[in-house]
């Protein structure tokens, strides 16, 4: 039987997290015809069209981000057990006429690639809760953007290079494990890392994903689409061409922007020229100071004009070893004017340094300053011997070749000057680094050379899923699908637990009574002040967008009662054909219960 015209969405959405044998089943017996009435279905509905029965709640806390497809939130899943799963909500952003296609198509398409990727390297996906509007439950990383940290102000610490080498290493294994699935990322970058530990990062943010077709392994892109322009190789800005390749080009735009302290590439320089540069000047992103020879020229090969010159993802890991920079230790102290000041023990990783020169450059590991030093200052240091090894270097690779205490100076000095040469950096114009808008997602539209793709749309993507292992504290994969009724439900659990999404009434996180709200005589509210006007909103408001709030207080004036009810005003009349006087009278009715009051208005077309 054909899919009716009306609910294509539907099979599209159930096909894109491999769900579709429900689609019958969720149309004719359960009546969902459009997202939101997902809102009204409740576990034992899902049960009795064999879905399972959900159980365990999620519930939202406070805003950790917005991003293309609209918010993301800090949230708990608390399990049937009573174990809280601290977890990221992200939701669909809804507008006026409900989600926008390309968004949701994006939104879905991020969910069907996660619900496929395991690895420790990649942000894991719990479920996704089906409703208006939809969300993604996914492991949470409480320490935020990579992006984030690197540009946090004074008194926060710079990040260790050797650190910063760690995550390169985590992140050229993440993506060797996406290219092996056939999936191209397409915007790799630092804010789409999240730290979830000070020492792991996570690869996020797969909105953007596509799977990689033919011989060639590429994906075209099938029309003008927002992409992120400085990251972008030269193949992709001309021709929307994708690939592995393309994202190794990706790997060295953000292994700069990790040696930049979160700098932005060809900040200044308009869109539309950094093909010309890239191409017609030949120029490449310069060196950042904190960035050794060898990293750089590991940069510059993966900034290979030809896709086929780039080193792959698992090559390149074997090259980070190769470039890893070296460690020492203080021997004396330091106190020229000048110098990298130290003191005898202290750890120093060798940024740039020669047998030949008596200067080095290096990181003091204790204060995180970098600068010149004396070379006669530091012995270099056996990194696989206990006494030597600083903490920071707990996960650098096992290196047969790595250098072996002091009475090994000589041979690490040897490949200290085995350092390439600074290839490419002759070529390097030097970059205008004005401060300027964000070029991380322009439109391929606005660049001056057209885009010349000629693929179709891609197909969805299909996986077969790897093999659920999560830790044992951990709620089982695979990732749960919910409906977001807010029904009950405490029965014994046979399948994996389905989180629902908790009552507009009761949050148990950071549940904050709505509070009559005053403004400044100039109408306006300080900004931590807006900020707590707004979660209470949310928080009391089911599925409204940050946006929606700050609007809604904006017209009253800061009056938290009265923007609550405004939105649910608003919700229940996009619900139903009444007028809103209609909707506030039912909304009274029901004391503001907006589910009541959606079931009463649903069940009364
Ligand atoms: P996105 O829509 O994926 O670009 O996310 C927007 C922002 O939300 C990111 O830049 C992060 O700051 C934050 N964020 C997204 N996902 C998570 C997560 N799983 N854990 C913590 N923060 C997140």
């Amino acid at each position: 039987m054909l899919p009716e015209e009306g609910s294509l969405w539907l099979l599209r959405l159930l096909r894109d997290i491999q769900l579709a044998q429900f689609y019958r089943p969720i149309l004719e017996d359960l009546n969902v015809t459009r997202p939101e009435h997902f809102d009204f279905v409740r576990p034992e509905d899902l049960d009795g069209i064999g879905m399972g029965r959900p159980e365990g709640a999620v519930c939202r806390g406070e805003l950790l981000g917005s991003g293309c497809f609209g918010v993301v939130h800090r949230g708990l899943w608390t399990l049937p057990s009573g174990q809280s799963v601290p977890v990221a909500i992200k939701s669909l952003r809804v507008g006026p006429a409900g989600p926008v296609g390309t968004e949701q198509g994006d939104f879905l398409r991020e969910v069907s690639v996660m619900m496929n990727l395991e690895h420790p390297h990649v942000l894991r996906l719990h479920g996704l809760v089906l409703g208006q509007p939809l969300q993604m439950v996914m492991e949470l990383a409480p320490l935020g953007s990579l992006h984030a940290r690197l540009t946090a102000a004074a008194p926060t610490p710079p990040l260790p290079v050797a650190l910063l080498c760690l995550f390169l290493r985590q992140l050229a294994g993440a993506m060797a494990y996406m290219g092996a699935r056939g999936l191209v990322h397409r915007d790799l970058a630092t804010r789409n890392l999240l730290l979830a530990t000070p020492r792991t990062i996570k690869v996020a943010d797969f909105g953007l994903v596509r799977p990689l077709r033919g011989a060639r392994g590429r994906y075209v892109m099938g029309g003008p689409r927002p992409i992120p322009y400085a990251w972008c190789a030269p193949e992709s800005l001309r021709h929307g061409a994708f690939s592995s390749a393309s994202d190794v080009w990706m790997f060295g735009v953000t292994l700069w922007e990790m040696f930049s302290q979160g700098q932005e590439p060809w900040a200044g320089v308009p869109p539309y020229l950094i093909l010309q540069r890239l191409e017609k000047d030949r120029a490449r992103l310069p060196r950042p100071s904190l960035c050794s020879r060898a990293l750089y020229a590991l940069a510059l090969r993966c900034w290979a004009p030809h896709p086929a010159d780039r080193p792959g993802f698992s090559y390149l890991e074997g090259l980070l070893q190769e470039a890893w920079p070296p460690e020492s230790r203080c021997m004396r102290d330091v106190a020229e004017p000048g110098a990298l000041r130290m003191e005898p023990g202290d750890p120093i990783t060798i940024i740039d340094g020669s047998p030949d020169s008596t200067t080095w450059k290096g990181q003091n590991g204790r204060t995180l300053k970098v600068g010149s030093f004396p070379a006669s200052a530091v012995t270099l240091v056996d990194l696989g011997g206990s006494s030597a090894t600083h903490s920071v270097h707990r996960d650098s690779p096992a290196r047969g070749e790595r250098l072996r205490g002091s009475l090994d100076g000589d041979r690490a000095k040897a490949k200290l000057q085995g350092l390439p040469p600074e290839r490419g950096q002759r070529r390097t114009a030097p970059l205008q680094r004005t401060k300027g808008i964000s070029k991380s997602l322009e439109s391929v539209l606005s660049l001056g050379p057209r885009v010349t793709g000629g693929g179709s749309s891609p197909p969805e993507l299909r996986h077969t899923r790897a093999v659920p292992q999560g830790p044992p504290t951990l709620p089982p994969h695979p990732p749960f699908v919910s409906s977001s009724s807010s029904q009950p439900s405490q029965l014994p659990r046979e399948r994996p637990p389905w989180p629902k999404r908790e009552s507009p009434h009761s949050h148990p996180i950071g549940k904050a009574g709505a509070s009559k709200a005053t403004v400044s005589p100039g109408g306006s509210l300080s900004d931590s002040e807006l900020q707590r006007k707004i979660l209470e909103v949310e928080l009391c408001v089911h599925g409204v967008t940050y946006q929606e709030c700050q609007a809604a207080l904006r017209a009253t004036g800061g009056d938290v009662v009265s923007a609550i009810q405004n939105l649910k005003v608003d919700q229940l009349f996009h619900l139903s054909s009444r007028s809103r006087a209609d909707c506030r009278h039912i909304l009274e009715h029901y004391q503001w219960d907006l589910s009541a009051a959606s079931r009463y208005v649903l069940a009364r077309p």
